[in-house]
């Protein structure tokens, strides 16, 4: 019987084929980065090496925010008014919890309806059943294929769960926090952990009967994030109000974003924040390789096993435990290489 084998990419056409900003050949670029196959990791290494040094052009946004509080329905109406100022957006989203047709150009298709049908937008929901950290460097790598691509505004939106936020928040310039008005204390189910890393809080759904509560919560938050030390970005974080049905305060938060943008790049922290964000992705993809190395042999993990279990009844210390499976690893490596 004829066995199937995957055809290797075609590394070169698929790398002009972003660079021209086709769309197809973006969905696939993100796909070869995003597989875990063995066989694709040379080809997505490769494919990347090529339009690296055609990236990092584009404004970099990351947007967060419990479920239902209106994110979906902000990025598109944000989306619109972007595309129909002549700007090219990609939209990428991670949501570790919701399972996501891999591959597809098109993607969350329900939700950004219109927006995915505009020949300036581009919206990619991120493959799950990887790690959050997986999925977020993979994330990342998408970030770099989009900016080859030519788009000029990247939009990653992930749920309002913990850890992806600070990894998202990592590799964006601008990260903004969407927030429900209205929801008893406004301070109680305040996320202080990622109000410190947002350069703004929105506050949605500011239409109908929910204006006034909307305006309250605005002032509410300005007051507690006066309480913060001022960022190393120099800019002080900003509160706003809008309604993604009525359009009220998009304007407001875009030009916000532009402003931040200038003073970003007029002080050098923009450079200096992605350099940074650099160097923090190789010291974590490092930690990651490490990781996997570490796990491709078996006596490591047997010895794991055993050790854990003495750490567990109190034999061992967790610390000498630990001395002991580097030194394990170290001999299975100097075995492995004599
Ligand atoms: P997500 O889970 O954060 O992406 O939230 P969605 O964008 O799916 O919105 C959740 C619900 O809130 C939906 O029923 C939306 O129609 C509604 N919604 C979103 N934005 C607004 C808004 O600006 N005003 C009002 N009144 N409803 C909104």
């Amino acid at each position: 019987m004829k066995q199937y084998s995957r055809p290797n990419p075609d590394v070169e056409s698929l790398a002009k084929g972003v660079l021209s900003g086709d769309r197809i050949s973006l969905a696939q670029a993100i796909t070869l980065v995003e597989s875990n196959l063995e066989s694709d990791q040379r080809p997505a290494a490769s494919l990347l090496e090529k339009v690296l040094p055609k990236s990092g052009n584009a404004l970099r946004i990351g947007i967060t925010g419990v479920p239902g509080v209106g994110k979906s329905t902000f990025i598109e109406t944000l989306g619109k008014y972007l595309v129909n100022e002549g700007k090219r957006l990609a939209v990428l989203t991670i949501d570790p919890t919701s399972p996501v047709t891999k591959g597809s150009i098109l993607g969350d298709k329900t939700r950004m309806e219109e927006l995915s049908k505009h020949p300036f937008a581009f919206i990619r929901p991120s493959s799950s059943g990887t790690s959050i950290g997986g999925v977020a460097y993979k994330t990342r790598e998408a970030i770099f294929l989009c900016e080859a691509a030519g788009y000029d505004v990247i939009i990653v939106e992930t749920i309002g769960v913990g850890q992806s936020e600070i990894s998202v928040s990592n590799m964006v310039d601008f990260f903004l926090l969407l927030m429900l008005a209205g929801a008893g204390d406004e301070l109680q189910g305040m996320k202080k952990g990622i109000m410190e890393i947002s350069d703004a809080l929105v506050i949605t759904k500011a239409d109908g009967t929910n204006v006034k509560n909307a305006i309250e919560a605005q002032s509410v938050y300005q007051q507690a994030l006066h309480l913060f030390p001022l960022p190393d970005s120099g800019w002080h974080p900003i509160v706003l109000v809008t309604s993604s049905i009525t359009g009220e305060g998009i304007k407001e938060i875009w030009d916000m974003i532009l402003r931040h943008h200038d003073h970003v790049k007029s002080s050098g922290y923009l450079i200096k924040n992605r350099s940074r964000q650099n160097v923090a992705w190789f010291h974590d993809r490092f930690m990651q390789l490490l990781n996997k190395d570490l796990r491709q042999f078996k006596e490591i993990e047997i010895a794991q096993k055993k050790l854990e279990a003495e750490v567990s009844n109190s034999t061992i210390s967790s610390d000498a435990a630990a001395k002991q499976l580097l030194d394990k690893y170290h001999e299975v490596l100097r075995r492995k290489n004599s």
